[in-house]
């Protein structure tokens, strides 16, 4: 099915039988004291999934190494004694795990932060991080060597050297964060000795035999840090001194372009890859080049080998949401695959805050060893009442495990609020996820019943019911509310908005994604062109912000929508990746966003408002959106209630204040294993 991908490949000594690899993530899991459990159960399901190689994440090097409280240092014995259970438990599934070693170096969420210059990131609150002297260079690549070697002996296969994302390694070779005078910093041959001399210690300390593979920064999307030129040299570099394989990475965390949110085009940032490859194979055709970076499917991956750059392309944060994407893809079963969504609400969102990370459309990520699989001995007869993303979580766990399971949907389709947030733009993913649970179900033999209700008598002769039932689109007091112009979001992204301003009233995650849906392109082409235009990712590889773009063509122009807030941000809820690129998207097209005001009244002709000042205005408004929050759908739980009907309640219908769908899902996983 995918004969590119499926032809084996060697990483130094390692003997690999397909070209995918499971890239490197930060799970948060690591310092459990579990002994490794949680890690090697994590690890190992993937595994067996069909990962051949799969990529820690980053462990520190030393103490100051640490990106964060919950980051562990490689030397530790802690660390070698969970990891030495993690690498027993991936071999016994037939797999290699090569340990990513890392510096967070000035990315360090803590006073212990290190750089080689004293230059703060943007969002390090004031922390200035301490220059390291020459000694604590020396000290630190020591470090690395000691922790190569400690990775050796806790049975890893391989090591990665963390040198992109804008971590240690790539700080010393940027000019925006090396600006040392001594023989650490100065021209980039300069800048580029103390992740050269890194690399060598650690080949010394592993030896030739061990296989060694550097993450390189493809671009730093940084205005004014290393060049295209410069990222060459690098490369180039490495490939003289003996690396086994060059993995690409894309952009600093500080950088204003996106490159993991959901409204990235899949695959967008490969090029870049491409590029680092064809210069390095110039010159060394065999070094491996591993590609990444928003590859969500293996057939785009095969897709990319075929274009002959790269040699393997690396995935991540789809190993999260479908531990079996790799046996799946090779047979060739692509609907059943639980698509990564590229929401980051359960992993990159919670790591950034130092949380375990999970997965919003497998609740059970990161949490294997708490939910085993298995076939159960007890089968039940459960209904599922509500097939949105808490009650598909919810029957998808108990049809797996062998219960009989009946879901009742009162619309014609599966969904829920993931069907509304799959019409818009950026999001159209979100329905993979509702057809690959429609077709795990239907595997499983359950009973999926569409435009169908169900009452507390008709629920009577289950052994349980899990509830469900969703939300409702909150109607709010406002004067003129009940317009014929005025619409809830759920019947405008249903039946569409009449040509004409719009007013929307509440500026939450529900309400930038109605601006988004309005005003942005529903194709995805033209989306993915608009992005490459608006962020110069014109295939030169070279990084050009304000690169003048050809005017495309919007559904509806961004000045005649206006999104209204009383108080907080625009996009409250939505994730702390995703929240900055959705509303910078309004703002680049043209939408008006208003804080601060009370609403007075709706008129068929807009929002009346009153300003802070007192001052009142009319926000054209020739329909008016009410994004204003929902209220759960109670009708069903308080009828159970009154019966007696073993029941669990999930999701919105549970708490509607704000839509969290990994709350959601997590609820539905939790609800499945306590009936
Ligand atoms: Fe993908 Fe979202 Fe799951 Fe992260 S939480 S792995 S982005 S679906």
């Amino acid at each position: 099915v995918l004969p590119l991908l499926s032809t084996p490949w060697r990483l130094g000594t390692l003997e690999l039988p397909h070209r995918v690899v499971m890239g490197s993530m930060h799970t948060g899991l690591e310092p459990r004291g579990d002994g490794g459990a949680a890690l090697a159960a994590f690890y190992r399901e993937r595994i067996e999934g069909g990962a051949a190689l799969a990529i820690t994440g980053g462990i520190s090097v030393n103490e100051e190494a640490r990106g964060g409280p919950d980051y562990v240092v490689m030397t530790d014995d802690s660390t070698i004694t969970a990891y030495r259970t993690a690498t027993t438990a991936v071999h016994d599934a037939g797999g290699f795990l090569s340990a990513q070693l890392f510096h967070a170096g000035r990315y360090a969420v803590g006073e212990w932060a290190v750089a080689p210059s004293p230059v703060p990131w943007r969002a390090a609150r004031g922390l200035v991080p301490r220059e390291l002297t020459a000694t604590d260079i020396d000290r630190t690549i020591a470090d690395f060597a000691a922790s190569a070697a400690a990775a050796r002996d806790a049975g890893f296969d391989a090591v990665e050297l963390m040198a992109s994302e804008g971590y240690l390694l790539n700080q010393f070779l940027s000019p925006l964060t090396n600006q040392r005078a001594d023989d650490w910093g100065g021209d980039h041959a300069a800048r580029m000795r103390f992740p050269l001399a890194v690399f060598q210690a650690v080949r010394s300390a592993v030896g030739a035999d061990f296989p060694v593979s550097v993450r390189i920064s493809a671009a730093d999307l940084m205005p004014g840090s290393t060049t295209e030129a410069e990222v060459d040299a690098f490369a180039l570099a490495l490939a003289d001194v003996g690396v086994d394989a060059l993995s690409m990475g894309v952009g600093w965390h500080e950088s204003t372009v996106p490159t993991v949110q959901a409204s990235v085009p899949h695959g967008a940032w490969i090029a870049y890859g491409e590029r680092l490859a064809d210069t390095v194979h110039a010159a060394h055709p065999h070094l491996p080049i591993i590609g990444s970076n928003r590859v969500v499917d293996l057939r785009d991956a095969e897709g990319v080998l075929a274009r002959g750059h790269v040699d393997a392309v690396a995935l991540a944060r789809p190993f999260l949401a479908d531990p079996e994407l790799v046996v799946r893809s090779f047979a060739g079963d692509f609907p059943i695959i639980n698509s990564c969504i590229g929401c980051d609400q359960a992993c990159i969102d919670r790591s950034l805050v130092f949380q375990e990370i999970g997965c919003l459309v497998n609740p059970r990520a990161g949490r294997e060893t708490e939910f085993p699989l298995g076939i159960t001995n007890h089968r039940k007869h459960v209904a599922v009442v509500g097939g949105g993303p808490a009650g598909l979580a919810a029957a998808d766990d108990l049809a797996r495990r062998g219960h009989a399971v009946t879901v009742f949907e009162a619309r014609t389709e599966l969904g829920g609020q993931f069907g509304l947030a799959a019409r818009i733009p950026g999001k159209e993913d979100y329905q993979l996820t509702v057809r690959s649970a429609a077709k795990r179900l239907a595997a499983a033999g359950a009973d999926v019943r569409l435009d169908a209700r169900a009452d507390a008598a008709a629920l009577a002769s289950f052994d349980g019911v899990v509830v469900a039932s969703g939300v409702t689109p909150r109607v709010v007091d406002i004067e003129g509310a009940d317009l014929p112009n005025v619409l809830s979001y759920e019947q405008a992204i249903r039946t569409g908005v009449p040509a004409g301003t719009v007013a929307i009233i509440g500026g939450g995650g529900i309400g930038v994604d109605l601006a988004a849906f309005l005003v942005e392109s529903h194709d995805e082409k033209t989306r993915a062109l608009a992005f490459e235009q608006r962020f110069g990712l014109d295939g030169s590889a070279e990084f050009a912000r304000s690169r003048p773009t050809r005017a495309l063509q919007q559904p509806r122009p961004g000045s005649q929508v206006t999104v209204l807030r009383r108080a907080g941000k625009f996009g409250q809820g939505v994730g702390i990746t995703s929240r900055w690129v959705n509303v910078g998207a309004l703002q680049h097209a043209g939408v008006r966003m208003l804080a601060g005001i009370d609403y007075r009244r709706i008129t068929p002709e807009g929002v009346e408002v009153a300003h802070e000042d007192g001052s009142v205005e009319l926000i054209p408004g020739e329909t008016v959106v009410i994004c204003a929050g929902q209220e759960p759908n109670e009708t069903l739980s308080a009828e159970l209630a009154a019966t007696g009907i073993r029941h669990e309640i999930v999701g919105g219908a549970r708490d509607a204040r704000s839509v969290d769908a990994v709350r959601a899902t997590r609820e539905g996983l939790e609800a499945a294993r306590r009936l």
